[in-house]
């Protein structure tokens, strides 16, 4: 375990079958990112939240598709769902209001429609964005359904 609720093993899941080993660097960062998520925790009432991706390694971020610079590759983002708490809506709605109550720093909240994205890259834009599966692209704003 990295901390009381998050094991290393939930952060480097992958179903790509590719190596997904953290360097130490990365592994340093996802205990952070651990810590970051035990408060992201809280705000969900406590519920387990479940980790879809977070760490992903050069060939697994290549497989998916995600971008080089992507903030699951620098071990900064986690997508997850909290069935516990509520739908992913729900979820992204409930850490947005807790950044505006100054009880998170995050650097980005993706509502992806079926988990939500949140990133704590130290650049902590404060970013909120909604992913349209239908033509791919990203609006400004959490976007309901
Ligand atoms: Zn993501």
């Amino acid at each position: 375990m990295l901390t009381p609720h998050f094991s290393l093993d939930e952060l480097i899941v992958t179903d790509t079958g590719l190596d997904n080993t953290p360097s130490a660097n990365e592994e340093a960062r996802l205990r952070t990112l651990a810590a970051f998520l035990e408060k992201v925790r809280v705000i969900l009432g406590n519920n387990p939240i479940t980790i879809d991706s977070a760490f992903r390694s050069e060939a697994v971020n290549a497989a998916v598709g995600g971008v080089p610079d992507s903030a699951h590759r620098l071990a900064y983002a986690a997508d997850i769902v909290c069935p516990g708490f509520g739908t992913p809506w729900e979820v992204a709605n409930a850490l947005s209001q807790a950044q505006t109550e100054g009880k998170l720093d995050f650097d980005q909240i993706i509502y992806e429609q079926t988990w939500t994205h949140i990133s704590r890259d130290p650049q902590l834009r404060e970013q909120r964005l909604t992913h349209v599966p239908a033509d791919g692209s990203y609006l400004d704003g959490l976007v309901g359904p």
